[in-house]
């Protein structure tokens, strides 16, 4: 049987008023202008189709992979790529917000998918702190304070660090801070409903607020955030340590020093390197290349000192 090839994908780059440089200057990217808040590593949507940069699939997009070539997918059943990888450079405060999950979503927004999302803090400042969760006691409380703009009282910020490990579930209030560089793992869904927005206007006007919905979505009292935030920094080194399996997505971070090996038994696995450079199956990777290992690719032979995130969706699901 001939060898499934290694998708390798050029990453979409999305311009953002609170974007910061470390894409250019941690990740080496050749992106010209300032304010690059977002790269798409792997994405399948409208916004931002990554294109196959090598190989066999040269310059198809994934999008159209995904349709012309299930088999590269384990044939699974979801109508489109059904994740989608960003990191994320944020030197301001992004809005207040929270999604939907998925019976709300299809039930008010068009049956579209609720949308559940995971960070792998990547850099931070000594002092950050991320919005996540809120300190209403009850649905009417929550009603009151978001009402009456008691944002204070409202707003619950946690400390982070380089490392940590934070899944956002449906109905978790939460927002990026100044100074976070993370890697996202999401449903490829776009649902958002904005609480707040800091009174920011954008063209003179303010982005409209989805305050019911919010009400409505919003999981109260909020999970702990032990439940929320894990640590994930010097785990065991050449295994696939799990940071979560939901019923969407199961992501792992593997730090590779000299060499390791495994199976894929996934139906596709998504790998960012985050950092250090080695190769996979013999072909050089280094810090900032996305790629996608198909389904039944064999033994994954990865060498060298780096450190990757890898995702998949949950199987059961698929
Ligand atoms: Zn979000």
């Amino acid at each position: 049987m001939r060898m499934k090839p290694i998708l390798f994908l050029n990453p979409v780059f999305v311009q953002r008023i609170w974007g910061g440089n470390r894409l250019r200057t941690q990740f080496g990217y050749d992106i010209p202008s300032e304010n690059i808040g977002e790269c798409w590593g792997v994405s399948a949507h409208a916004n931002g189709d990554c294109v196959v940069r090598e190989g066999i699939y040269e310059g198809a997009y994934l999008s159209t992979l995904w349709k012309e070539h299930p088999e590269l997918f384990g044939n699974c059943d979801f109508e489109h790529f059904p994740l989608l990888t960003k990191i994320i450079d944020s030197t301001g405060s992004c809005s207040i917000q929270v999604h939907p999950d998925d019976a709300y979503a299809r039930e008010h927004e068009n049956g579209s998918l609720g949308k559940m999302e995971c960070w792998y803090v990547l850099d931070c400042h000594e002092d950050t702190k991320l919005v996540l969760g809120h300190n209403a006691a009850t649905r009417e409380e929550l009603a009151e304070m978001i009402h009456q703009g008691k944002w204070s009282e409202f707003i619950r910020e946690v400390p982070v660090k380089k490392g940590d490990f934070i899944q956002i579930d449906a109905g978790t209030v939460h927002a990026i801070t100044d100074g976070l560089m993370i890697l996202e793992t999401q449903q490829n869904s776009d649902i958002t409903y904005r609480i707040y927005d800091y009174g920011r206007t954008e063209n003179g006007k303010q982005r409209p607020m989805h305050v019911e919905q919010s009400i409505e979505v919003i999981t109260v009292p909020a999970l702990s955030e032990k439940e929320c935030i894990k640590p994930a920094l010097n785990l065991p080194v050449n295994c696939l340590n799990e940071l979560i399996s939901c019923e969407y997505y199961e992501v792992w971070k593997i730090e590779v020093e000299g060499s390791f090996a495994f199976g894929q038994d996934q139906l596709f696995l998504i790998m960012s390197i985050v950092d250090g450079a080695g190769s996979v199956n013999g072909h050089p990777v280094q810090k900032g290349d996305h790629f996608i290992l198909p389904y039944e690719f064999g033994t994954v032979s990865l060498e060298g000192d780096m450190t990757i995130i890898a995702s998949s969706v949950n199987k059961e699901r698929a």
